[in-house]
């Protein structure tokens, strides 16, 4: 796998894949999330699920990580003197990229050339479960270069309300399993309650997983900033996602 890996690599057969973010009250994209995928001359398109957690294990996701920054950066230089000049691009990092002493000076090189506020880093809390003073430490370091930090798949896991405390985030991301049950009370409750904690600590706020115009209306009567899901888009490759940005988004 570590070699299939290294040969995709030097093949290019990663792709990033986009999905909209998009601004409840407005409907306008106002944002994306970059979402890899491996390309097979057999198999075609291969999800992540397939070899992100094999990547972390044999640590080739921090060759991998970088390739994907790379990439976002040189996408978001594409989009600097078009009509998406103004989009955010997401990306994931991993908690095994928090291993590399490195990460800190290579995210900064790899982003001198861009305005640092069209990034943003998406984090889950697995990043922030060991070694949280050393954590943190890279973590403010990434919030000082000018990129915005989002915490992903909030409200699973090991959410604690001290990383929120601690930690300088500017966007919660609510986990799709909320969404998917939000017409059950507690779900709706435990959403409502994400997004004002958000409100409070002026925090950005997103929902994950999107799928129908119902969910979308609950989460806008409790004023929810934004959503994703694929009631507006799945992740599509850049062109597709240019044609989208110059449509409307539900
Ligand atoms: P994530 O970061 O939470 O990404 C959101 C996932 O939810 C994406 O799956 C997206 O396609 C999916 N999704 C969004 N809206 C909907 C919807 O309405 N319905 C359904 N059923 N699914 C929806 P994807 O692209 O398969 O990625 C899965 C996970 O793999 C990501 O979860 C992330 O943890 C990881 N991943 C993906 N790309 C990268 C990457 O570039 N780097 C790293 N480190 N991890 C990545
Ligand atoms: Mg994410
Ligand atoms: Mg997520
Ligand atoms: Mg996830």
């Amino acid at each position: 796998m570590q070699q299939l890996i290294k040969d995709a690599l030097k093949q290019n057969r990663f792709k990033l894949y986009y999905q909209p973010k998009v601004d409840i009250k407005t409907k306008k994209i106002v944002g994306c999330e970059a979402l890899i995928r491996l390309t097979d001359p057999i198999e075609g398109i291969i999800p992540p699920y397939r070899f992100i957690g094999i990547a972390e294990e044999n640590k080739m996701i921090i060759p991998l990580g970088e390739w994907i920054m790379q990439e976002a950066v040189s996408q978001i230089k594409k989009w600097e003197q078009t009509p998406l000049k103004d989009i955010k691009v997401s990306i994931n990092l991993s908690a095994i990229q928090f291993q590399d002493p490195e990460l800190l000076q290579k995210i900064k090189n790899y982003t001198h050339s861009i305005e640092r506020n069209k990034l943003d880093i998406e984090l889950t809390e697995s990043v922030l479960i060991k070694h949280f003073k050393e954590r943190l430490k890279v973590i403010k370091g990434i919030k000082e270069l000018g990129i915005s930090l989002s915490l992903d798949d909030f409200g699973t896991g090991y959410s604690s309300l001290s990383y929120l405390k601690e930690i300088p985030f500017d966007t919660l991301k609510i986990d799709k399993s909320f969404i998917d049950n939000i017409y059950t009370k507690d779900d709706l409750t435990f959403i409502n309650m994400i997004v004002g904690i958000a409100d409070d600590l002026h925090l950005n706020v997103v929902a994950e997983g999107v799928e129908t115009k119902e969910q979308l209306k609950l989460l806008e009567e409790i004023h929810c900033k934004e959503y994703q899901g694929y009631l507006c888009s799945k992740p599509v490759p850049p062109k597709e996602f240019e044609e989208l940005f110059s449509l409307h988004c539900v």
